[in-house]
């Protein structure tokens, strides 16, 4: 039997630049967790920005960053995670 130890799974932080945007949608097509939605609302550049519809499904794959052409949108961490591995290596 395989023991993966104390796996969890990973949650992102989705930050989106909405005036960097120029509403091509990959980021809302491609997410594998149909986490984001295009808005109704405009940017600045008059184009539609995606919005987060649920970032608790979020799992970092950071495939809406690596293939959005307008560097609009990037992922992190999610802090509790981050916090949970730092109090792991203090103890
Ligand atoms: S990191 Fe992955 S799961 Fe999260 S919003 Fe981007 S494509 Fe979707
Ligand atoms: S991939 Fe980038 S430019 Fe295209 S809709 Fe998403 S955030 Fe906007």
């Amino acid at each position: 039997m395989v023991y993966f130890g104390n796996l969890k799974a990973k949650k992102g932080e989705i930050h989106i630049n909405k005036d960097r945007c120029k509403g091509c949608a990959f980021c809302v097509e491609y997410c594998p967790h149909d986490v984001l939605e295009m808005s109704e609302e405009f940017n600045v550049k008059g184009y539609h920005p995606p919005y987060i519809k649920d970032e608790d499904k979020c799992m970092y794959c950071q495939l809406c960053e690596t293939i959005c052409p307008e560097f609009a949108i990037f992922v992190t961490l999610k802090d509790e995670e981050e916090e949970g591995e730092k109090s792991q290596s203090r103890s």
